[in-house]
């Protein structure tokens, strides 16, 4: 038994649409299929959030927006009449709910994160219907199941949950695995779970691959496979770096490093389940249906220079809390990052010296991280500091920590081309390392490194 992803950039269109709903049954049967939403309907959905907030004639428009896109594809997808009736059914039973969600924020004028969750993951829905109707239209034995059906369970915690993998493996025996038995297609919707007590809970923007990776896992599939309309991973970014080359075979470690720092191949947390129980991912290109794309598994080649790809992130700052004796007052770590953590914002990562803490933060909660730090009684630091004009760099790589000279040929290339480095980290990952630029010295470093560790002439296109 494969699980196999489809993602956004799958569903775009109606050609690319018509395409995977063929690629479908001759790939996918005896398989279980997580869908994420038609592209873009995700962003509608949360675009409605606002508008419902804002005034109540707005919502039935909005309603209709989704309905009219939705029923548009699936004219087109679909002869039969039977299972177009069908799709518009059910359709229409899943609007009827958004519509009661959006007419009870208007009422309540407040947003949860209860009803956030409720609202953006719909649009899974909606796909998973469609598709599975199509595939009935076209005589395949096909059906889909919610994952509050499927029971896939999670943390509770709303827009970054994690799945409780004991109790979904457990849970899977009695629905999924007699559903798959009855059916050849099982089609899921990917981005959410529910908690014990049966609220839905998403994974974050980008969450089906957690999704399908938490259900690779629970049903010990023999493979997670992702179809995208790429190949996957490369040495860097093509567009930023043309010469950039597509990479075979990557360590789960390599994955989640460079899933982090920007590739936007996979959900950062994608590996995780998967890894426990060793299950393969490969990346499917849906345009080329027949080649393998990149493979992930626990095989940690090394490279022969050590390095895989080199990746970057825009959506980093930093806040300095100047302090002196970090090292031995005890407690002040957790004070300032408890005050971050209590303001409901991510800390991506801390560097730490004697005289100051470092956080580094995603641009849009820099500010509130700072508001938050300025509220502790008493003041536990000297001065606060913002940054938010840089980027971050990665080099990754399996054995980067412990092969001699990665770290020297990485900064002599910055060196050289004239690039000063604000922070560096290394040495936590063992296959990642990773520092901030000025934002406006990213082509240049970026085409320095790349020249530097897979022998690429530099060609800077002009930025
Ligand atoms: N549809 C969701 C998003 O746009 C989840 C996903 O596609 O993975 O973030
Ligand atoms: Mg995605």
């Amino acid at each position: 038994m494969k699980v196999i992803k489809i993602g956004g950039g799958c569903l775009k269109g109606i050609n690319t649409i018509r395409q995977i709903s063929h690629l479908m049954p001759i790939y996918g049967k005896g398989n279980a299929i997580v869908v994420s939403a038609l592209y873009g309907v995700t962003d509608i959905l949360i675009g409605g959030i606002k508008k419902a907030l804002e005034d109540e004639d707005k919502i039935l428009p909005h309603l209709e927006t989704i309905l009219k896109l939705h029923l548009s594809v699936a004219s087109m997808l679909m002869d039969s009449e039977e299972c177009l009736q069908g799709y518009k059914a059910d359709l229409a039973e899943t609007l009827k709910l958004l519509e009661r969600y959006y007419f009870g924020l208007n009422f309540t004028g407040e947003l949860t994160p209860k009803m956030k969750d409720a609202i953006s993951c719909i649009g899974e829905r909606f796909s998973a219907q469609l598709l599975a109707w199509t595939l009935k239209s076209y005589g395949q034995s096909c059906a889909y199941l919610l994952p509050q059906h499927l029971k896939l369970y999670t943390d509770g915690k709303f827009g970054d949950a994690t799945v409780d993998l004991e109790a979904t493996a457990e849970a899977v025996k009695e629905t999924l695995i007699p559903y798959m038995a009855e059916h050849e297609i099982v089609i899921i919707p990917g981005f959410y779970g529910i908690s014990q007590s049966g609220n839905i809970t998403t994974f974050g923007r980008g969450g089906s691959d957690y999704s399908a990776a938490a259900i690779a896992a629970a049903i010990n599939a023999e493979v997670l496979e992702i179809w995208k309309d790429v190949d996957g991973f490369m040495t860097s970014d093509p567009k930023l770096v043309p010469e950039a080359a597509f990479i075979d075979r990557l360590s789960y470690e390599e994955c989640a490093e460079l899933s982090y720092f920007g590739a936007t191949i996979l959900h950062p947390r994608t590996v995780e389940p998967v890894r426990q129980r060793n299950i393969e991912i490969v990346i499917k290109n849906t345009i080329n249906p027949g080649r393998q794309g990149s493979v992930i598994s626990d095989t940690s080649e090394q490279a022969a220079k050590v390095i895989k790809s080199i990746t970057y992130t825009e959506d980093i700052s930093t806040l300095k809390v100047h302090a002196s004796g970090v090292g031995y007052r005890p407690g002040i770590l957790s004070i300032v990052a408890g005050a971050i953590t209590d303001a409901g914002l991510n800390i991506k990562s801390v560097v730490a010296t004697q005289t100051c803490i470092t956080f580094l933060l995603s641009k849009q909660d820099l500010e509130p991280a700072y508001n938050a730090l300025m509220q502790i009684k008493p003041v536990p630091f000297r001065m606060l500091e913002k940054e938010d004009q840089l980027v971050l760099l990665a080099i990754v790589g399996e054995g980067i920590s412990s092969s001699k000279g990665v770290a020297a040929r990485c900064f002599s290339a910055i060196a050289d081309v004239d690039i000063n480095v604000e922070l560096i980290s290394f040495g936590p990952s063992r296959a990642a390392l990773y520092f901030l630029l000025h934002k406006d010295e990213l082509h240049q470093g970026i085409h320095a490194l790349h020249a530097t560790f897979f022998d690429t002439k530099m060609t800077i296109p002009a930025a």
